[in-house]
Parts: structure tokens; C-alpha cells; sequence
């Protein structure tokens, strides 16, 4: 994007996109969103949208990707190599995921949670206890780490060597992609054996591939001991 008065109609448009309890665009009030909290990477960006809706998601990446506008998805911004960070040069948008909190489904039955993208990892596994179940998933950033981020960075945790890492413990996504489109594949059936894992592709990856909008997680008995 090349001219500032274009830059400013699509900042324009894609903050009527989330309405205006849902975008950050004053810089006094970015902080947390252009740091890491070790301070180790810092950025700028000319807007953070808070969207609340995958339907939101898919219309804000048809408008970036239609002007050629970067975005950084963010979750709890608690990783530790700076991906949730935008660059230095004031062109990337970041896509904050915390107003998508909600928990959709718990299926104690199937052992299967569905929740959205920014729902908080201690709140994953608060929300499995209470229906006497464990999302074995855990690590010190816990209390402020989002499943989405969780997913895109594969993360590891505590309980790694006993449950696997992150891409391990699902059985669905949703994701939206660069053009907007969305896939939906919040499957929660265990015996699975149709065509190409595609979800696989988004764990680990970043959110370099797309945007992680909902999952359907595995959940484990309490163990005895
Ligand atoms: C105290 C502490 C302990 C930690 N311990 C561990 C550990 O034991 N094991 C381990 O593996 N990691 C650990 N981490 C790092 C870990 O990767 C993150 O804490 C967590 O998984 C990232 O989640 P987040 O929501 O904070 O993601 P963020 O930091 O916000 O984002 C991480 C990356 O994922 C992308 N992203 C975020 N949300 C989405 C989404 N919805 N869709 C697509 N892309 C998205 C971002 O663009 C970025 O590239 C630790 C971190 C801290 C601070």
C-alpha cells in the first residue's frame, strides 16, 4: 500500500467491519499490543481490531488481502520468539483474538470442548475439571495464553511427553485464510480416516497459513495418581 490517503480509507473500512467498542487506533492506548513482555521485540501498527466473529475475521483478511495490507494475529502475546509482534514500519495491522472467548460446547461424553480461538488456556482447563474431565495442556504462561496462540506455535508444556504436543490434542478446526474464505472443519469424530489432514497445516505454523478461530480440543480422564 502505497499512498497514505488509501491507507486511511482501508483502516477506514475495516474498523466499520468490527464496530467501535472493537478496534484500538489511538497509539497511547497500544502498548500491549506492540511488545512482547519481556520487552525483547517491540513494533508499530495503525490499528488493532478486536474482532468477535469468525464472520469478522473473513471480512477484515478480504479487505487486507484485497489492498495488500499485512496483519499480525495475536493471542495472549506471550510467545517468546516475536511473531505476535508487528514490524517496526507502521504497515501491519494486528488482529487481536481476545474478545473470541467463548466456549461453545463441552461434551464430557465424547471428551470434546469446542471453543473459540481466544479463549484463555486456565479457563480451557477450568471449564474440563468442572464436568470432571483434564485438557492436559499446561505451562506457566497459562493464565494469559489463548488456545489459538497455543495451536499456532504448537506448544509444548508440562505434560508433553505424556499427552504430545498441542496438534495433538485436537480434533477441529476452524481457520480463516489470507483471501477470506473460511474452512470449517470442527469435527469432533475420533475414528477419522477421510482424505488429508488440512488442520494439521495450521499448527505450528504461526499464523503464517491463517487465522485459528475455533477448535475442537481433546479432553482426558482426571488421572488416579
Ligand atoms: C512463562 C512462559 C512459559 C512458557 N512455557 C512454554 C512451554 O512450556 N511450552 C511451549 O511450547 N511454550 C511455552 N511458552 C511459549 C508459548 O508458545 C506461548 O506461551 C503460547 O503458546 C502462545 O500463546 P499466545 O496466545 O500467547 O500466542 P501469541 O504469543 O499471541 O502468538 C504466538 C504466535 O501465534 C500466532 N497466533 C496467535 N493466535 C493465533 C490464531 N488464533 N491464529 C493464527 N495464529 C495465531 C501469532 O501471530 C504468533 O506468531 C511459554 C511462554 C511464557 C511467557
Amino acid at each position: 500500500m502505497n499512498k497514505n490517503s488509501d491507507l486511511t480509507k482501508v483502516l477506514q473500512e475495516l474498523k466499520s467491519i468490527v464496530g467501535s467498542n472493537n478496534f484500538i487506533d489511538d497509539v497511547q492506548d497500544m502498548g500491549a499490543y506492540l511488545s512482547d513482555w519481556r520487552n525483547h521485540f517491540s513494533g508499530q501498527s495503525p490499528l488493532i481490531l478486536k474482532p468477535t466473529s469468525s464472520k469478522m475475521v473473513s471480512d477484515i483478511l478480504l479487505v487486507c488481502n484485497e489492498n495488500s495490507l499485512s496483519v499480525v494475529p495475536q493471542g495472549g502475546n506471550t510467545g517468546l520468539v516475536g511473531g505476535s509482534v508487528p514490524s517496526n514500519e507502521r504497515d501491519e495491522v494486528v488482529i487481536s483474538l481476545e474478545k473470541m472467548n467463548n466456549i461453545l460446547d463441552i461434551d464430557p461424553v465424547n471428551y470434546t470442548m469446542t471453543v473459540e480461538a481466544g479463549c484463555i488456556l486456565s479457563n480451557i482447563q477450568d471449564e474440563a475439571l468442572n464436568v470432571n474431565r483434564i485438557f492436559p495442556l499446561s505451562l506457566a504462561a497459562e493464565g494469559s495464553c489463548q488456545i489459538g496462540g497455543n495451536l499456532s506455535t504448537n506448544a509444548g508444556g508440562t505434560g508433553v511427553l505424556r499427552y504430545g504436543n498441542a496438534k495433538e490434542l485436537v480434533l477441529g478446526l476452524e481457520v480463516v485464510l489470507a483471501d477470506g474464505s473460511i474452512i470449517n472443519s470442527l469435527k469432533r469424530l475420533r475414528k477419522d480416516n477421510t482424505g488429508y489432514d488440512l488442520k494439521q497445516l495450521f499448527m505450528g505454523s504461526e499464523g503464517t497459513l491463517g487465522i485459528i478461530t475455533k477448535a475442537v480440543v481433546k479432553l482426558f480422564p482426571i488421572p488416579k495418581k
